[in-house]
């Protein structure tokens, strides 16, 4: 059976991985991460998590850990995943990445190491969220040009960057099939005296707010007629058993970087 670690184990995502893995037939937890300054380095990954004793005490070492894993599951901060990434390298693991909010540089790393190793990349790994992916690309192919693209996006009040990587990839969605690009269509929030609204823009906007796991709205808004897509997250599961598929889809995937659309097996 793969093993996997989880790096950001104490994370909100890192405690629904474990418990995900927890539950996994396919797939084993073989080590829990965090950063070296964390009060729970030491703490025992099955307790962390709300599950019984596991006897796997959470590491600050991640060559340590990953001696022996397959998969290394990223879900941290943007910061260190440039050291998570080379770290897979160094060690020919695969990595399912789910960190969100990553510079460009951080990025193009990515692409480098996906040369050596499978990295499975995911803004969003939810299977809901991956469907609402095609239903944008169908709805903007068909509606084209004559709406308005609106996309709003809620989330608790702990997440550190906006729009989340979810809204700005169903803004690429959108955007590709609508022959546009995106940093030239992007406008982040209004306010003042802004003018009317273009057409070939996409707005975005983030509300930050309590305890709220993540919703996305995308509008096509015309004269007489509006469509509304939209996906809720009611819990983090959703995220975790998305990545447990990603997981266990890439162990036997050759290097490269990889979406869900290959995991799920989307062709068109
Ligand atoms: P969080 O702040 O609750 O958890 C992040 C954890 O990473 C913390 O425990 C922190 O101590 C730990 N960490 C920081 N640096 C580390 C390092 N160098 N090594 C190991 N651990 C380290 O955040 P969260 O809500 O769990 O989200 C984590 C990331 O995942 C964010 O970028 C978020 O946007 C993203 N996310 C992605 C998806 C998806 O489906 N792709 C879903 C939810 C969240």
């Amino acid at each position: 059976m793969p093993n996997v670690v989880v790096a950001g184990a104490a994370g909100r995502m890192g405690r629904i991985l474990i418990q995900a893995l927890e539950a996994s037939s396919t797939l084993a937890l073989s080590g829990a991460v965090e950063r070296a300054d964390s009060e729970f380095v030491g703490v025992d990954a099955g307790e962390l998590s709300g599950i019984a004793r596991k006897s796997l005490a959470v590491s600050d070492s991640l060559s340590a850990v990953l001696a022996d894993a397959d998969v290394l599951m990223d879900f941290t901060v943007a910061d260190a995943t440039d050291h998570n990434v080379a770290a897979c390298e160094a060690m020919g693991c695969a990595l399912v990445l789910g960190t969100t909010g990553l510079s460009s540089a951080a990025q193009r790393r990515i692409v480098l190491a996906a040369h050596e190793i499978p990295i499975v990349q995911a803004p969003n790994f939810s299977i809901g969220v991956n469907l609402c992916f095609e239903l944008l690309d169908t709805a903007a192919r068909i509606l084209g040009d004559d709406v308005d693209v609106e996309i709003s996006e809620v989330h608790h009040r702990h997440k550190v960057d906006a729009p989340s990587g979810t809204a700005i990839a169903m803004g690429e969605v959108v955007a590709r099939a609508l022959g546009r690009d995106l940093a030239q269509s992007a406008i982040y929030g209004r306010e003042g005296v802004t003018g009317e609204r273009e057409r070939s823009t996409i707005g975005f906007h983030s509300i930050r707010a309590g305890d709220i796991v993540g919703e996305h709205t995308v509008m096509f808004a015309a004269e007489g007629e509006r469509v509304e897509i939209t996906h809720r997250a009611g819990s983090r599961m959703t995220f975790a058993r998305g990545a447990i598929r990603a997981a266990e889809w890439i162990t036997s995937q050759p290097p490269g970087l990889y979406g869900m659309r290959e995991v799920l097996g989307v062709t068109r």
